[in-house]
């Protein structure tokens, strides 16, 4: 072990077990450089946050020059120009509905923020969630959470109110799209038959494309389902693109790509390409119930980080369009080798969110095989993150703005590692 990481694990809790044990000294956009002077091709991401890589001249900069004029405001203190403009900016581009946009620090207070904002203004307690969905890890956002009982393991009782109606898993149930999306809806039916009726319900809270539960997206006829129930009871639903948000599955946000309007859109990472800033976006009807002081947090709108926010916008205006030509071809080498090797058992997602599940001989989820091609990846110079309940999916998120010699280059590493995994069997 060097030095630094003897350090590191001197202070740094053990919960904190970083994947990749290096010390990383630089970034630069799809490539960080270790302190020893190896480069790899950092399709973590930032877990999802980096959708412009590492380091964009443009971000830098704007976050640069507002450091040096105003870097901190506080909550309902006084407004500044880089909080009107991203909110501005942001509105223009997410789901029609939002009008209004409420920053917040995390993923996981916005999503609690937008769960307050849905029983405050319907005045109603229940939140149904979707199984297998990632919402966070704060004691409220894991009640929401249902990706892997060992996020909650240790934790409960858990806050009260919410319930889980299944999410479509065609592969899991055996079925096609739109049957796996009808019998989910049928679910959600009986939630209100034998659980709780839906004039006592607020929210739905679900993410389009599941992220952390394995890059599944939901059938946009349940989506569409979804939306009548809402209509029909006066339930918001809130669109987590915390993950899908900012460009990853093609548009500015992933209810786009499937053609659905939610009523309230959290977001979070990519939103400032890594600086820590979330939001809330709602229209300024739902809004306009939720009165002073009832929610706030002290670094809402950092101006550094919304400068950063405005000038990601801006970016992505130009990026988001090639970003459609860039996952054609890793999806056409991702179902290339799920036809060359029985260990990749299913490839899905949407746009440039891709998760390839290994799986053995059975076909069931096999964490050897993605660790196996995880470890030799690592070694070629690839990083990337697993997702899914077994943490057995590849997570194929490459900046939007990968080069496309850098994408062919991580899909070479791969294939080569999925091809020396099956030829050891
Ligand atoms: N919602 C989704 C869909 C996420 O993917 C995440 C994080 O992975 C969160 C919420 C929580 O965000 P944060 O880790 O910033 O609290």
């Amino acid at each position: 072990m060097t030095d630094f990481l003897s350090r590191a694990r001197e202070v740094i809790p053990p919960l904190v077990s970083f994947r990749a044990p290096m010390e990383v000294t630089r970034g630069e956009g799809t490539v960080i450089t270790a302190a020893d002077g190896r480069r790899y091709l950092d399709f973590s991401t930032g877990i999802a946050c980096l959708n412009l890589g590492h380091n964009h001249p443009q971000v830098v900069q704007a976050a640069r020059e507002q450091l040096d004029r105003l870097w901190h405001a506080g909550f309902a203190t006084y407004p500044h120009r880089p909080l009107v403009e991203a909110a501005e900016k942001i509105a223009q581009v997410t789901p029609d509905r939002v009008e209004q946009v409420l920053f917040m620090n995390s993923g996981a207070e916005a999503v609690e923020g937008a769960v307050k904002l849905a029983r405050r203004t319907r005045r109603r307690p229940g939140i149904i969630v979707f199984r297998g969905g990632f919402h966070g890890r704060t004691l409220g956002s894991v009640s929401y959470t249902t990706s892997a009982a060992a996020y909650r393991r240790g934790y409960q009782p858990l806050p009260s109110g919410t319930y889980v109606a299944p999410f479509p898993r065609p592969l899991a149930w055996g079925t096609d799209e739109q049957e796996a999306g009808e019998r989910a809806l049928e679910g959600l039916l009986d939630i209100f038959r034998h659980e709780i009726p839906p004039e006592e319900v607020a929210a739905f809270l679900i993410e389009p494309v599941q992220g952390e539960g394995g890059y599944y997206p939901a059938d946009p006829g349940f989506l569409a389902g979804l939306r009548e129930e809402s209509d029909r009871h006066g339930i918001l639903i809130i669109a987590d693109e915390v993950q899908t948000g900012f460009g990853r599955t093609g548009d500015w946000f992933a209810s786009q790509t499937l053609g659905w309007e939610p009523d309230v859109v959290v977001m979070g990472k990519a939103i400032a390409n890594g600086l820590p800033l979330s939001a809330i976006g709602a229209s300024k009807e739902t809004f306009a119930d939720w009165p002073y002081g009832a929610h706030g947090t002290t670094y809402s709108g950092n101006p550094v980080a919304c400068a950063a926010a405005s000038a990601v916008v801006d970016a992505l205006r130009t990026v988001i369009p090639g970003v459609a030509e860039r996952a054609e071809l890793a999806w056409g080498r991702f179902r290339e080798m799920a036809d060359r090797y029985r260990t990749v058992g299913d490839v899905r997602g949407l746009g440039l969110m891709i998760g390839a599940e290994l799986v053995d001989g059975e076909g069931r989820p096999d964490k050897a095989a993605l660790e196996a091609v995880y470890r030799q990846s690592f070694r070629e110079g690839l990083f990337f993150l697993p997702c899914g309940t077994e943490g057995n999916v590849i997570r194929f998120i490459p900046p939007l703005n990968v080069s496309r010699e850098h994408l062919e280059q991580a899909l070479d590493i791969i294939e080569g590692a999925l091809a020396d995994y099956e030829s050891r069997l």
